[in-house]
């Protein structure tokens, strides 16, 4: 099976019935980029930032993250990459920026919101971004949005960089949704953004008040719990309104048994671990999604993730 996997994992995936569902790698280095055309990817999905801020003695400068930017870009032969914007926290240890202790570093300020302490950081990651070429290659993914006037305020600075730079074209800007507010939100939110892509890593944390670091939680903080679907449910149909796409880069995108109802939900993008996409572009092939769309729905009132699952796995069996 896996071999005829990797044979087809070069061609687009489609549903039986003809929807292109794009299978996009989650990627943080230039040799996940690599393995991610080999393994088949439509696109680059998520590019995390993380690793070029840590293990340092001070921040990257704006040509430093243009050139690492870049270079992802070069290896990835014409695909577009999602490139994330710093999404660090006083859990990272990160001595630079000497980052008050905090009690709560999941509720503290993580991602866009360590920008109101360190707004440098930001702006110079903003700068390299929209430097790297050709400009149409990038996108930029804003992490921890919790509602629409953090993601005006941020757009306009994106705007003004890009005026200021002399750009033409306009950068897509799209927004993580990973904090339940945003899901909740997900209408205003998608009036504002070119595209939502879902972190259910987060999501499930925040939903279901489940430290994603906990190992005693761990088999309990599953993204298919009801209450992560309905707001997957809400985020789709809140996008659907201003007719933009949603995907999924959270680690339930590579989860098989997920990735019907992800589709049967509304989900046109689903962004895993570059050697997983064979296999999940496998998995769409042989989906219909009329039958995922209506599963999907019904599961939506079962009352455990583990009822979610065991009906999962009836309908459309793992092989
Ligand atoms: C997520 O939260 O699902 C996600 C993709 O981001 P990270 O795992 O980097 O927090
Ligand atoms: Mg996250």
């Amino acid at each position: 099976v896996r071999e005829a996997n990797r044979r087809t994992s070069q061609q687009a995936a489609t549903t039986s019935d003809g929807r292109r569902i794009e299978v996009a790698a989650n990627i943080a280095t230039l040799d996940d980029a690599r393995a991610a055309v080999e393994n088949g990817a439509d696109a680059v999905g998520l590019l995390r930032t993380e690793l070029l801020f840590i293990h340092r003695e001070a921040a990257p400068s704006v040509d430093e993250h243009r050139d690492s930017y870049q270079a992802v870009v070069d290896a990835l032969g014409g695909r577009t990459a999602i490139i994330r914007t710093l999404d660090v926290g006083a859990d990272k240890e990160v001595p630079y920026l000497t980052l008050p202790p905090e009690v709560n570093p999941a509720l503290g300020l993580r991602g866009i919101r360590l920008a109101q302490l360190r707004p440098e950081l930001l702006d110079d990651q903003l700068r390299g971004l929209l430097a790297v070429q050709p400009h149409g290659a990038v996108r930029i993914l804003l992490p921890m949005v919790t509602d629409a006037n953090e993601l005006v305020r941020l757009r306009k600075r994106i705007d003004d960089f890009a005026h200021a730079a002399g750009r033409k074209e306009p950068i897509e800007v799209g927004v993580m949704i990973e904090v339940p507010s945003a899901a909740l939100l997900a209408d205003q939110l998608a009036r504002q953004a070119d595209f939502l892509s879902i972190g259910t890593n987060d999501l499930t944390q925040y939903t279901l008040a489940m430290d994603r670091c906990q190992p005693d939680l761990a088999a309990q903080a599953d993204g298919l719990h009801p209450a992560v679907l309905r707001l997957i449910d809400a985020t789709t149909q809140g996008a659907a309104k201003h007719g933009k796409w949603v995907g999924v880069c959270g680690a339930l995108a590579g989860d098989p048994v997920a990735v019907p109802l992800l589709i049967g939900l509304g989900v046109t993008e689903l962004s895993v671990d570059p050697v997983a996409v064979p296999g999940i572009k496998a998995r769409v092939r042989r989906l219909d999604y009329p039958l995922c769309r209506q599963r999907a729905q019904d599961v939506l009132s079962l009352d455990s993730a583990q009822a979610v699952r065991a009906a999962s796995r009836e309908i459309w069996p793992l092989d």
